[in-house]
């Protein structure tokens, strides 16, 4: 065990325990006076820590996992091995006045700390560079580890994941991008937030059964010993060589190649969408999100290797496809040579509209042409077909960011679209998860500080009068 994570506590301290199914004590500690409030972090522990057991097949190593609420703290919760330590706003929940959200809050950071006991202190990275093998495992377990272990609640709990996780790690890439591992280490939304979007990504690209294995392989190679981010994927490899999964050249799938332009490289792709009517084709294609003048030249220039699941509406069934900027094979990034390519050719089901990163699996945004944006607008309106939650937020999200993209690189701004969008979205069907309100209500809190602010107000009321004339 590394010394970061040695710890000890002392003080007139209650606390409430349970035990694991396997027999594993959890307690919650918190200071006299306070103990009413701290049944619901006991119980939501145990099973944040028997999913995390399931899913890794290593039983906690320790015979007691402590969690401690102390007033003050300098983040959300620190994983010491056995003794983790929070600002006790993630451990206290008062039923007669706390609100659910505060409640999925509090469960999310005490389950990226317990993932933390396995991601981070079983297995301790390397060097501080390779610090997503605690903070972006760790991340992405707060998804899994609520959706298992709540999974009555999924319909909410997965969407808000993509609308508030996979958000934050778009928006810091843009906010501050550069590699997801760095020489030194980063704690940030990047390493957080964009890396839990990158294993989701894989996830899914080898499946979540696979996806497991692979990982149980890691855990149970280096527990306790140090690992870097060619040694996880290495053991990945291991397990995937005997799937007969490919990648984009139709080559054995290689997971070390695959992540490598993700990880070593900053900024993420925008997959653009564009239907030829005489063809009825749909040509899907990348670009870097920034546009690529703006950017400093990089090894793989700024290409990456991406799945991506479309769906057909109408017919509902989705399908995985890779960019074609991979197609050349050998392996080829040049940009240039690339450009030359026509995209990624999808026909059209009787011209049905197309969603490209459906459910919201790839770490990718999506531009679509004003036809198929159009298509899937009118869709929505009459009702023809219903999306997931997942892939509305997508819609939501994207829109809004390529707003500011080009408000920001082009000077050209128009929440026109946007605002189509979310006028859809909310008569989608009536399974919305709330994760789409709340998407809705970044765009609409826009609109209200545009309102707000004189400079922009000639912008404002000309996109609420087109708004008007939406419906
Ligand atoms: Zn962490």
């Amino acid at each position: 065990m590394s010394t970061y994570l040695l710890a000890f506590a002392i003080g007139d301290l209650v606390s409430k325990s349970t035990t694991t199914r396997d027999g594993t004590l959890v307690r919650v500690w918190s200071w006299r006076g306070t103990e009413m409030f701290l049944d619901e972090a006991v119980n939501t522990s145990k099973t944040c820590v028997e999913v995390m057991t399931d899913f890794t097949g290593i039983k906690f190593p320790l015979e007691k996992l402590d969690h401690l609420a102390v007033p003050h703290f300098a983040a959300g919760g620190m994983e010491n091995w056995g003794l983790i330590v929070y600002a006790s706003q993630y451990v206290f929940f008062d039923p007669k006045q706390d609100t659910t959200v505060t409640r999925i809050g509090g469960i999310d950071v005490r389950c990226h700390e317990i993932a933390h006991q396995w991601f981070g202190d079983l297995v301790t990275a390397d060097w501080w560079s390779d610090i997503m093998l605690h903070e972006s495992f760790a991340a992405y377990f707060e998804d899994y580890a609520l959706v298992q272990g709540w999974p009555s609640q999924i319909n909410y709990l997965d969407p808000a994941y993509v609308g508030s996780s996979i958000e934050d790690g778009f928006k810091s890439d843009m906010n501050n991008s550069h590699p997801v591992i760095t020489t030194d280490g980063t704690f940030d939304g990047v390493v957080y937030a964009k890396g839990s979007g990158l294993f989701r990504m894989l996830s899914q690209l080898l499946s979540p059964t696979i996806f497991q294995s692979a990982i149980r392989d890691y855990l149970n190679k280096y527990q306790y010993s140090t690992a870097n981010h060619y040694q996880l994927f290495e053991a990945m490899n291991e397990i995937v060589s005997q799937t007969g999964l490919t990648d984009w050249c139709n080559n054995p799938l290689n997971v070390t190649r695959f992540m490598e332009p993700w990880l070593t490289q900053p900024h993420f792709p925008l997959l653009t969408v564009k239907y030829d009517q005489s063809s009825h084709t749909y040509f899907v294609d990348q670009q870097p999100f920034i546009p690529r003048d703006q950017l400093y030249p990089r090894g793989f220039n700024y290409a990456w290797p991406i799945p991506f699941y479309a769906q057909q509406i109408k017919t509902g069934s989705i399908k995985k496809y890779w960019t074609n900027r991979y197609y050349q094979c050998p392996h080829n990034f040049d940009a240039d040579a690339a450009a030359t390519l026509p995209g990624v050719q999808i026909p059209a089901i009787n011209d049905n509209p197309l969603i490209v990163n459906a459910n919201s699996n790839t770490f990718a945004r999506i531009q679509y042409d004003d036809f198929t944006f159009n298509k899937i607008i009118d869709g929505l309106n009459q009702g023809y077909y219903k999306l997931s939650s997942e892939s509305l937020i997508r819609l939501i999200n994207d829109e809004l960011a390529l707003v500011h993209r080009n408000a920001k690189f082009s000077g050209q701004t128009s929440y026109l679209r946007s605002m189509k969008i979310v006028a859809s979205a909310l008569i989608n069907n009536n399974t919305n998860s709330a994760a789409v309100f709340q998407a809705a209500k970044s765009l609409i809190d826009e609109m209200v500080r545009l309102g707000v602010d004189m400079s922009e107000r000639g912008l404002f009321e000309v996109s609420s009068f087109n708004f008007l004339l939406i419906h």
